[in-house]
């Protein structure tokens, strides 16, 4: 299956399952908004409860907090939002299509670093065990020749993107041949910036001094709060604030599903450093959030890390997280040492001292900031999309099955009566009424236990526990498991403990 057509499908069973609907869908939507359906929620709210307890939970010295979406105005002129918080666009005058500039770049790197890797397989088939990796990367002529082609154009794009050289980043476009995807000409407009913050009015007055923005980032709320949490949180130097939240970015291009919205939802830590400590913390939390997703053995093969060329202006050293989603790798996390940027730059505009005395050096300083940010819906595609699968069962029969890491999934078990009658149906309830103290259970006793166990496979319920005419004799009951689709009988009085052992989020934080 290709992968753009694997998002298609993913797309199509996320909504017939009751994860993800189109916006206002009876209105014919709205475009790249999404709501989540009952079971995405569940998906949604393990996620972030993952995230939490393994940020806040588990570290004596990050704090959570959960701040206003709509903040002083000021906010935004002191975090730089106001004036640079741009994308470069550009249209192409035949197909009315609008780009971000930097992206088309970057596909066109992109094009050439697959034929790299084209190279590579190549060299692994004809040499085999044999094959050099690191020797053939080092001394093909093809490979060397694109590597020289793709340091050029990031050589370029620092030049350009990095310095707000627009006309040099069209220039750039044209020299690399690249043409509209649509209408397949090189027709460009020129390159223009566009804020991507959303504003609206406050209160009944219009006008500038009423003018306020919904947050582009949870980040500012965490900032403007730091002194507020360090004192009542009576915190030491080093020390994080995390939080969960809505943010909004008028994108220019809104598409890829939940990929780009222009509402979404970010998991951000600050974490407040001493100067001059910032790039030891910075290696340390791109090690700590690696190892985060890759516990929940979504497969190692789907990360890598990508250094950022054009650096945000508060940033002095940043990373992606890329994931390999339907539609390629791309950013599912950032790690971004954001120096002391953001609190100096609100010590500035609200004439408040927003230092912190260091104990132990006996010196007053504004904190440096390491930070991590996640896109809660984009970990929520990264999911999906890695555990969705059409499995051929042989025989001509396949079924679908999502699976989903069991500490995440929207139901952990699904309780089923083999049939309506003699009693099963209540012996089930009585089970799942003990199990739903500490489990989000399904109870299912419509249709043939086999189309049964293929709808619970669908949305991905690691276990299901059906009662039959044995259980009213011997008090057990047969556990499916959905990944090896194996029955095994064991006592009601076991259930509890097999079921916590597996599904728990314990197993994922240790
Ligand atoms: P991109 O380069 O994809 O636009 P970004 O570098 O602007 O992303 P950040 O400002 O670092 O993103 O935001 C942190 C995280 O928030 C991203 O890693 C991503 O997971 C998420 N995010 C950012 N923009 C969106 C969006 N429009 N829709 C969904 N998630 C988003």
């Amino acid at each position: 299956m290709q992968k753009e057509d694997n998002l298609k499908d993913i797309i199509s069973h996320a909504k017939e399952y009751g994860f993800v609907f189109p916006s206002s869908e009876i209105y014919d939507g709205l475009s790249a908004t999404y709501d989540y359906g009952q079971l995405g929620a569940e998906l949604k709210n393990n996620i972030k409860s993952y995230w939490w307890k393994s940020m806040v939970q588990m570290h004596e010295n990050i704090l959570g907090i959960d701040s206003a979406i709509f903040m002083h105005p000021t906010t935004w002129k002191a975090s730089g939002h106001v004036d640079a918080f741009n994308d470069p666009l550009i249209d192409n005058k035949d197909s009315k299509k609008r780009y971000r500039a930097d992206v088309l770049i970057e596909e066109h790197i992109e094009k050439i670093r697959s034929k790299i890797d084209k190279d590579v397989k190549k060299g692994i088939k004809r040499f085999g065990d044999t094959f050099d990796k690191e020797q053939f990367l080092a001394t093909n002529p093809n490979v060397l020749r694109n590597q020289a082609k793709i340091n050029d154009i990031e050589q370029r794009m620092r030049e350009t993107l990095g310095k707000e050289n627009l006309e040099g980043v069209y220039n750039l476009i044209m020299d690399l041949d690249i043409s509209c995807p649509i209408s397949g000409t090189k027709n460009w407009t020129e390159v223009r910036q566009f804020n991507l913050m959303f504003s609206t009015e406050l209160g009944s007055v219009s006008g500038d001094a009423s003018k306020i923005y919904l947050r582009p980032e949870t980040a500012q709320g965490i900032f403007v709060n730091y002194l507020n949490v360090q004192k009542t949180g009576r915190m030491k130097i080093p020390f994080g604030i995390a939080q969960i939240g809505k943010a909004f970015r008028n994108e220019i291009v809104a598409r890829q599903f939940i990929f780009r919205m222009r509402e979404f939802e970010q998991m951000e830590m600050q974490f407040f450093v001493r100067p001059g400590e910032e790039m030891k913390w910075y290696d340390y939390w791109k090690e700590q959030r690696i190892k985060w997703h890759k516990k929940l053995g979504l497969g190692e093969q789907n990360y890598r890390f990508h250094d950022h060329i054009k650096l945000a202006h508060y940033a002095n050293a940043a990373a992606d997280i890329e994931f390999n989603f339907p539609m390629g790798f791309k950013e599912l996390e950032g790690i971004h040492s954001r120096t002391d940027f953001d609190l100096k730059q609100h010590e500035a505009h609200s004439g408040k001292k927003l230092q912190y005395f260091d104990p132990e050096i006996n010196e007053n300083y504004v904190p440096y900031v390491v930070e991590t940010s996640i896109g809660l819906d984009r970990m929520f595609l990264a999911v999906l999309s890695s555990s969705f699968k059409n499995e051929d069962l042989g025989d001509g029969k396949t079924r679908a099955v999502l699976s989903i890491p069991p500490a995440l999934a929207p139901y952990k078990v699904a309780v089923m009566p083999l049939t309506k009658k003699d009693g099963l149906p209540e012996k089930a309830r009585e089970i799942m009424n003990t199990l739903k103290l500490n489990h989000n259970c399904a109870f299912d006793e419509k249709d043939s236990p086999g189309k049964r166990y293929r709808r619970q496979d669908a949305i991905g319920t690691p276990y299901c526990v059906m009662v039959d005419h044995q259980t009213m004799e011997d008090e057990t009951v047969t556990i499916r498991d959905r990944d090896t689709m194996e029955q095994d009988r064991v006592k009601i009085s076991e259930l509890a403990n097999i079921i916590d052992g597996k599904v728990s989020m314990t197993n994922l934080l240790t």
